[in-house]
């Protein structure tokens, strides 16, 4: 069992918040279909021949791609690997680029899930934020989506905007409940290095929310989801009718994964690739048959860390017993006394050896984390 990633790197306009490596120089999208394309092929062995369950169109925006462009990807990816006929196919797409023409060529080319870049249902946070689409298209899309016979409709919401407030945030959730949404997944707007937001923070241009009030739209969050059948599976993403994502579930189980184009980092159970960011260097690299990648093996300590990063987020959670078949008593018992520091602080629960993070641990899990693994 496999899942195989691919990373459209190209974007119409930049969000100011989001440090995804992407261009706005489309002009490169006809050789970089070629060299994806050629990296499928070249690396058609990296899976072993394992089934591949999912595969996931990630970027930057593909719903730049065409429908041919979609075709022939995924027409190569048939050929190289066995995929499942019953495979979850996921999209990323953005609102604007919905149209029912385009919908219909999704459907017809065998994708069977969409993950819709809603962020808010505010116009006045959509332009801060540079995003195309307006709070009218958000709705549209969705609507669409669901009437071109996509059941599986994911959509992303970004919560501790600068001055979001309390009410807009329960407006854009209580929107998307009254859509055919059947995923969501919400994060908290990071600030990260080299992006316009993160500029304007440093000039005092723009404010970040207070912590008590990100901790308090979290919960709202976690309330109104779970109020309209939503069930909180992983730190940032909750699911309708158990409609997890089943590639990104592969992940934090330790499945192994391919992940194609600039950017994409890959996983085969012992060892991480990543390959380098840039557009043009990734069709050089492919055309001319030179590396354009890194690589690391994964120690023991590694993998035990992996095991508990990717585990903890999760409803699933960490399996003491697990942990010590696949570890040995040692890191076993390393991890049982990480975890007596937080006896009686109400961020972890244990329900039959299985520890997950309650409620109050979702929000700190970066420094839960941090204790937990091996330095
Ligand atoms: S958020 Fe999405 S659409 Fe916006 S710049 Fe980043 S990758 Fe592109």
């Amino acid at each position: 069992m496999a899942g195989i990633y691919i990373h459209i790197p190209f974007c119409r306009q930049k969000c100011y918040y989001c440090d995804f490596y992407k261009t706005v120089n489309t002009s490169l999208q006809h050789d970089f279909i070629g060299a994806l394309k050629n990296e499928a092929k070249v690396r058609k062995n990296y899976l072993n021949n394992e089934t591949v369950e999912t595969i996931y169109f990630g970027g930057g925006t593909p719903s730049v791609l065409t429908a041919p462009e979609i075709a022939e990807i995924l027409a190569v990816l048939n050929k190289e690997f066995t995929v499942n006929s019953n495979a979850e196919i996921t999209f990323e797409a953005n609102p604007d680029d919905l149209s029912n023409a385009y919908l219909k060529y999704l459907k017809q080319e065998g994708i069977n899930r969409l993950s819709i870049g809603i962020q808010a249902f505010q116009n006045r946070h959509l332009e801060k934020m540079n995003r195309r689409h307006n709070a009218a298209q958000a709705v549209e899309a969705i609507e669409n989506a669901a009437k071109n016979g996509f059941s599986n409709l994911s959509a992303d919401l970004i919560y501790g905007l600068p001055d979001l407030t309390p009410k807009e945030w329960e407006e854009s959730l209580n929107q998307m409940f009254k859509l055919p949404v059947k995923h969501l997944s919400a994060y908290h707007l990071t600030y990260h290095e080299g992006t316009a937001f993160y500029t304007w923070l440093k000039k005092g241009t723009l404010k970040e929310l207070k912590e008590a009030e990100s901790v308090a739209q979290f919960n709202t969050l976690v309330d109104l989801s779970i109020a309209n059948g939503f069930e909180h599976y992983e730190i940032s993403n909750l699911a309708k009718d158990q409609l997890y994502s089943r590639h990104n579930t592969a992940y934090w189980m330790g499945t192994k994964y391919l992940g194609l184009g600039p950017s994409a980092h890959s996983f085969d159970g012992v060892s991480r690739r990543w390959n380098d960011s840039s557009v043009e260097a990734y069709i050089k690299a492919q055309t001319n048959n030179q590396t354009y990648f890194d690589e690391e093996k994964l120690s023991e300590n590694d993998q035990y860390n992996e095991y508990i990063l990717t585990r903890i987020r999760t409803k699933w959670g960490v399996s003491e017993k697990e942990l010590e078949q696949r570890f040995g008593h040692e890191k076993a018992s390393y991890f049982s006394r990480q975890l007596a520091k937080y006896n009686d602080t109400g961020v972890l629960q244990i329900n039959n050896e299985i520890i997950t993070l309650t409620r109050k641990g979702l929000f700190v899990s970066d420094e839960i984390m941090a204790d937990l693994i091996i330095i």
